[in-house]
């Protein structure tokens, strides 16, 4: 089985401090390492979907967006946490296109490039649209990050492996 937890990114593995892009936006959340270790030992792999709006409206590029999110992932492979993919929605809300989450076709992508069984795989978020997506694409799980019952990745890992074949 090739199950995944699909990852919001801005809000849920890194503080968002409005369309974060530069070395000094950077911060990883509490919980973060933890909570994708338990994961990982749980057999789930990772992808990051993410929209980044920042890039269609102007206020940054791509190669700023890959620049920030090696920041993310060095920290993660020094903690050894693999993300297999980062897949985002460069698209500003005007542009009708169907990867910008709520749409579930960042997800769809993902699943495609990663071979991802959606069935069998969770989406993890701190915004509605992020569960709303990962429903939207069959994933059997979604959670949102930030709220009281589940304030960070950790809890949230924790929902997920005393439930982890949720339907
Ligand atoms: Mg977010
Ligand atoms: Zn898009």
């Amino acid at each position: 089985m090739n199950r995944f937890v699909f990852l919001d990114r801005d809000g849920t593995l890194v503080r968002d401090t409005g369309y974060p892009h530069r070395r000094e936006d950077y911060e990883l959340l509490p919980g973060v390492i933890e909570g994708l270790q338990a994961l990982t030992d749980a057999g789930f792999r990772f992808a990051i979907v993410t929209n980044q709006s920042g890039i269609g409206r102007g206020l940054f590029d791509e190669a700023a967006f890959h620049a920030f999110n090696a920041l993310l992932l060095a920290d993660l492979e020094a903690a050894g946490i693999e993300i297999s993919g980062s897949f985002y929605c460069p698209h500003s809300p005007d542009d009708g296109c169907r990867c910008r989450k709520p749409l579930p076709g960042l997800f769809e992508r993902a699943a495609r490039v990663l071979g991802a069984d959606l069935a069998n795989s969770w989406a993890v978020g701190d915004g509605a649209r992020d569960v709303e997506a990962g429903l939207a694409a069959g994933c059997c799980g979604a959670l949102r990050v930030g709220s009281a019952d589940c304030p960070d990745l950790l809890q949230a890992a924790r929902h997920i492996l005393a439930d982890p074949n949720h339907a």
